[in-house]
């Protein structure tokens, strides 16, 4: 009776049970990071898996965020150097694509930058402060700074830039508006791919952006993307997210900047780019190490398999005690055996659970070539 006893203890230990979910856990962590992908937590990597809708950010997600200065344009009896000094004056302190696409400008230009003082960055909508004993600001069409009351000759010239699909930001100084800054920027190269990637999965992507509609379609029509919310603030982001998740969609937010982190906290899952801003990193529960969107795809099907390596895991440490227990206590489990069969069902949970790197093998294949 003791021996059976004893038999009894040692098949019933739960060692296995104990390291199925942590072990597959952490392989997928490590897996992730071997992609590219920084996983917060275990949470973040179940949850990934689960998710149904992907809301993109436009500037520094789907576009490379090297934007570029295409036209710089001044209202009458004011210089174009002086539109774009102003504006970097501002700009140079603020971490926007936008703004240093605008002090490349400047610098390009050989122009002097006055200095600021009283800068401030209104996130989502542009920078104001004071240069040259004057007020500036620099930013967004919208509310007080409206297209409306521009000069003919100036608005003329913003429609036009905005018809061509550039980003426009205004530049006020003492009151009224002095000029534009026309900005282009480009689409990654993995950004379609990743939408259609996403697509076959059944997951919907939808673009969020603070931009106007005119320069946030042609991105979306580029990318994939069918579902476009344009001139978003920050606030109005989380908004949509929360009308999405309202309808029952599980949202993973995909952003960069300073104005995404807001969204990124109250979606179900958050994304940052690790080629943009501490601040989305630090509110994300996972980061794309180099930007590139098939990092959300991976993420994906990373935890749809650890998920199932778990499940996997528990059933078969469950098999080895349901079937081991009742063996041994009818004493048809020599105590030396029931030892080796708990220590082979550790091993094959720790082995079960390593399978998880060739994910990595897997899923680095297609975007080598
Ligand atoms: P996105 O959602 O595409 O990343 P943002 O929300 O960061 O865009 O910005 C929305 C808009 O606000 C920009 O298109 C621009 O007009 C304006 N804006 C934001 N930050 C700045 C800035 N630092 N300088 C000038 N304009 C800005
Ligand atoms: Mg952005």
């Amino acid at each position: 009776a003791l021996v059976h006893a004893i038999a009894v203890l040692i098949i019933a230990c739960p060692c296995a049970l104990g390291l199925a979910t942590p072990a597959a856990i952490m392989v997928g962590t490590g897996a992730g990071a071997r992609m590219g992908v920084l996983i917060r937590n275990a949470e973040a990597l179940e949850r990934i898996g689960a998710i149904t809708a992907v809301l993109f950010d436009k500037t520094g997600t789907l576009t490379t965020g090297h934007v570029t200065v295409v036209r710089v344009t001044a209202v009458a009896g004011t210089a174009r150097e002086r539109v774009l000094a102003l504006a970097s004056s501002l700009e140079i302190r603020s971490e926007h694509p936008l703004a240093q696409a605008i002090v490349r400008a400047a610098e390009a230009d050989g122009l002097s930058l006055p200095s600021a003082t009283s800068f401030k960055a209104l996130t989502g909508v542009g920078v104001s402060g004071i240069v040259d004993g004057v007020d500036v600001h620099v930013g967004r069409p919208v509310g007080e700074h409206t297209l409306l009351v521009l000069p003919d000759d100036l608005r003329a010239q913003v429609a036009a830039d905005m018809q061509d699909g550039r980003t426009v930001v205004l530049v006020h100084a003492g009151g009224g508006a002095i000029g534009a800054i026309a900005l282009a920027d480009t689409i990654k190269t993995g950004s379609a791919h990743a939408v259609r990637a996403l697509a076959d999965l059944h997951v919907r992507s939808v673009m969020l952006t603070g931009d106007h509609p005119e320069a946030a379609r042609p991105i979306a029509r580029q990318a994939g993307i069918a579902e476009v919310y344009a001139g978003l603030l920050p606030e109005g982001k989380v908004e949509r997210i929360k009308a999405l998740q309202a309808q029952g969609e599980k949202v993973a937010m995909v952003g960069d900047g300073i104005n995404d982190a807001p969204a990124l906290a109250v979606a179900d899952v958050g994304v940052a780019m690790g080629t943009g801003t501490d601040v989305a990193m630090e509110t994300a529960d996972l980061t794309i190490v180099k930007g590139d969107l098939a990092g959300v795809v991976r993420a994906i099907h990373l935890s749809r398999r650890t998920i199932r390596t778990i499940r996997q895991n528990l059933f078969w440490a469950f098999l080895y005690n349901v079937l081991g227990i009742p063996l041994a206590a009818f004493g048809l489990l020599d105590p030396m055996i029931a030892a080796a069969a708990m220590a082979f069902s550790s091993v094959s949970v720790l082995t079960n659970a390593l399978r998880l790197r060739r994910a990595v093998r897997d899923e680095r294949a297609p975007t080598t070539h």
